[in-house]
């Protein structure tokens, strides 16, 4: 039994259907990246797995119980946390603050604020900077650790390296392995394809809300990721 396992997810926006019959597995202390242009769905599952957009069709297990009924902040609860598109740090409070916000949903685990500090010197170093004052690459971090902070079995990456200097998404990538050492899995969602390759142990394309392939990250052909991502014709 996989960790999540997600079957055939339908989602929509009223009319506008999203996703198509989305299924994937992750394992224990995996990093699964999904790739795919703009609009391919990426966020759309993440939300669907958060729990802040219901699914329409299909179903989701995590730990071998039905998501179905569970709502977003009992899925926090359940081991399932989300770093969203965009970050949304409260601006106002210290990036302790920030974290403290983060453990309100705490499970028992690895994670506390001395550990965070180990993981991102950077951030200890900006301890009571508020949000508004920090980088976007300390955002991103902040972000992550605040979702640590919760000791999720199942972390959900929105675009970590969206709006960064490639240095920068370095160091966020480089804390990866750190974490999945911990047990937590992590689903990563990326625009880079060769970042979230290198990153990855699994791999899903997503095109027009379908998966187009899917595959061991380092098995999968990049010319043929390539005509995936794009929707070019003569792919698998
Ligand atoms: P991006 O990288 O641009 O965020 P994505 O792969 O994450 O792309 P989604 O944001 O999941 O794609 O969008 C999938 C589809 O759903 C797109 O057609 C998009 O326009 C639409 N969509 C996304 N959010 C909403 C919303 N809140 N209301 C209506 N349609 C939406």
């Amino acid at each position: 039994m996989s960790l999540l396992e997600v079957n055939n997810i339908e989602a929509r926006y009223g009319d506008l259907k999203a996703l198509f019959g989305i299924s994937l597995a992750i394992n224990p202390g995996e990093v699964h990246s999904v790739i795919g242009a703009n609009g391919a769905g990426k966020s759309t599952l993440l939300k669907v797995i958060a729990g802040t957009l219901p699914a329409t069709a299909g179903s989701l297990t995590f730990h071998g119980q039905d998501l179905a009924h569970l709502s977003a902040y009992k899925r926090v609860r359940a081991g399932i946390s989300l770093v969203p598109e965009g970050r949304r740090i409260f601006s106002s409070l210290t990036v302790e603050e920030n974290l403290k916000v983060g453990s309100y949903s705490r499970r028992k685990g690895h994670w506390n604020l001395n550990n965070i500090r180990d993981l991102y010197p950077l951030l200890a170093e900006r301890w009571d900077r508020i949000g508004f004052h920090c980088s976007g690459g300390e955002l991103q971090m902040l972000a992550i650790a605040r979702a640590l902070m919760a000791n999720p079995d199942l972390l959900l990456i929105d675009e970590a390296s969206l709006g960064l200097a490639p240095v920068v998404v370095a160091q966020v990538y480089a804390s990866l392995p750190h974490i999945t050492s911990q047990g937590t899995a992590v689903l990563l969602v990326e625009q880079d394809m060769q970042q979230a390759l290198r990153a990855s142990t699994h791999t899903s394309v997503l095109l027009e809300g379908k998966v187009v392939l899917e595959g061991s990250s380092s098995a999968l052909n990049k010319d043929e990721i390539k005509r995936a991502y794009f929707g070019m014709e003569g792919r698998a």
